[in-house]
C-alpha cells in the first residue's frame, strides 16, 4: 500500500527527539568532535532501533541516551532537527502536527542551577531558549512546508522540580505555537515522587487555557490514566491501552469522549503489549469506537512512519475507512484554535468526502 491512499495525515504523538534523522546524528557529532562508538549510518541505526527482546520500556528510554548529548546545548543542532521535522512531516503528508519534547533535556545551562542530563558542555542554551529556537525552526518549517506544527511542551517523570517552568513556558510561548503541557519518559502512576509538583503544574495549565495531554496507561498500571484525569484534568492520553483493564473507568473515557493517542508499533516495541496483535487493547477500541488517533511515537528508534503505523492497524482489521476516521478524531481532539480546528476539518472534508464527519 502507498501513502497516496492517505493524502492527509495528522498526527498527535510525536516526539520531536524521538524523530530526528539519525544521519543528522553523525553528522552533529562530526562538527562538534563528539567521539560517538557507532561511525556509520548503518552502525548507528542497527543499534539505535529497537529489535532485541526482550521488548521493555527501559530499553527503548536506553536508546536516547546515545544521541542526545549529541544534540544538546548546541543551538544549530537543536535548530535543524525541528526544521528537518517540518520538512519529514511534509514528505509523508502530515499537514497537521503537534510535536513534542522536554525543554531541559536539550538545554546545557539550567535555569535552577542544576547539571543539565544531557550536556556536553556548558553554555547558554536554557530551557527557554530551547523553546524559543525551536519554535523558530516551526514557524519557518510550517511557512516553507505549507503544514502547521505546533509544540507540547513535556515534564518529566523523573524530575518533578522541572514542571513549574514547564508550566511557565507552556504559558509564555503560547502566541508562538505552544499548545499543551504533557508529562513523558516514563509512565504515570500514583506515588510517583513529589507527585503534587506535577499535578499542581497541569491544575495551573488548565487554569491558563493550556491543554493537558498526560503519557499514562503504557506500561504502567491504568491507575495513571485514572490520575491523569481527575488531577491533571488531562483531555489526551499517550497511549493508555492499560485503561481496558478497569471497565468502570473505560466507560467514563468514552462517556468523556477521551481521546487516546496510540502508538502501533511502539506498543509492542516497548514491551507495553503482547507481541500477539489478536489481544493488543486496540481492538476493543475498534470495536467500541473509542476516539483515538495513530501515531509514530519515536521513529528514530522504531525505524517507522506514520504510514506504516497505519499499515500496522490495517493489518489489525481497520479498514482503509476507519483509519481515515481516526484523522478526523485527531482533528476534532487536536489542541489547534478552534478557528484552525475548523480549517482542519474543511480541508479534510475536501480530501476525504463528508462522510466521515459523522464517523
Ligand atoms: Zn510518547
Amino acid at each position: 500500500m502507498s501513502s497516496v491512499k492517505f493524502p492527509y495525515k495528522i498526527e498527535l504523538h510525536v516526539h520531536l527527539d524521538g524523530a530526528i534523522r539519525t544521519e543528522t546524528i553523525l553528522e552533529i557529532a562530526k562538527r562538534r568532535k563528539i567521539k560517538l562508538k557507532w561511525e556509520t549510518l548503518e552502525e548507528l541505526k542497527s543499534h539505535l532501533v529497537v529489535l532485541e527482546r526482550p521488548y521493555t520500556l527501559e530499553a527503548f528510554l536506553e536508546k536516547f541516551h546515545t544521541f542526545m548529548p549529541v544534540v544538546a546545548g548546541d543551538r544549530e543542532a537543536i535548530y535543524k532537527i525541528a526544521y528537518d521535522f517540518c520538512e519529514d512531516c511534509r514528505s509523508h503528508n502530515t499537514f497537521y502536527v503537534e510535536a513534542r519534547y522536554s525543554p531541559q533535556l536539550l538545554a546545557n545551562k539550567m535555569t535552577n542551577g542544576d547539571k543539565p542530563p544531557y550536556a556536553e558542555t556548558e553554555g547558554d542554551i536554557t530551557p527557554r531558549e530551547v523553546v524559543n529556537i525551536i519554535c523558530d525552526a516551526f514557524e519557518k518549517g510550517s511557512k516553507d512546508f505549507g503544514i502547521k506544527v505546533k509544540t507540547i511542551l513535556c515534564c518529566v517523570e523523573y524530575n518533578p522540580e522541572w514542571s513549574m517552568e514547564v508550566f511557565e513556558l507552556c504559558k509564555e510561548f503560547k502566541s508562538r505555537g505552544v499548545v499543551a503541557i504533557d508529562i513523558a519518559c516514563g509512565d504515570l502512576a500514583p506515588g510517583v515522587e513529589h507527585e503534587e509538583l506535577h499535578t499542581s503544574a497541569f491544575k495551573l495549565a488548565r487554569e491558563h487555557g493550556i491543554h493537558r495531554t498526560v503519557h499514562a496507561g503504557e506500561n504502567g498500571p491504568v491507575e495513571g490514566v485514572k490520575l491523569a484525569l481527575d488531577e491533571m484534568h488531562a483531555e489526551r492520553i499517550g497511549h493508555g491501552y492499560r485503561v481496558v483493564d478497569d471497565p468502570e473507568l473505560y466507560e467514563r473515557c468514552r462517556r468523556e469522549n477521551v481521546h487516546f493517542e496510540v502508538c502501533p508499533l511502539s506498543s509492542v516495541r516497548t514491551g507495553s503489549v503482547t507481541e500477539d496483535l489478536d489481544k493488543h487493547p486496540l481492538h476493543k477500541f475498534i470495536d467500541d469506537d473509542v476516539n483515538f488517533s495513530i501515531s509514530s511515537d519515536d521513529p528514530i528508534v522504531l525505524d517507522n512512519d506514520l504510514t506504516q503505523d497505519y499499515e500496522m492497524v490495517m493489518k489489525m482489521g481497520l479498514d482503509q475507512d476507519h483509519v481515515i476516521a481516526t484523522i478526523f478524531h485527531a482533528a476534532r481532539s487536536c489542541f489547534a484554535s478552534p478557528e484552525e480546528k475548523e480549517q482542519i476539518l474543511k480541508d479534510l472534508v475536501q480530501v476525504y468526502g463528508d462522510k466521515f464527519m459523522k464517523m
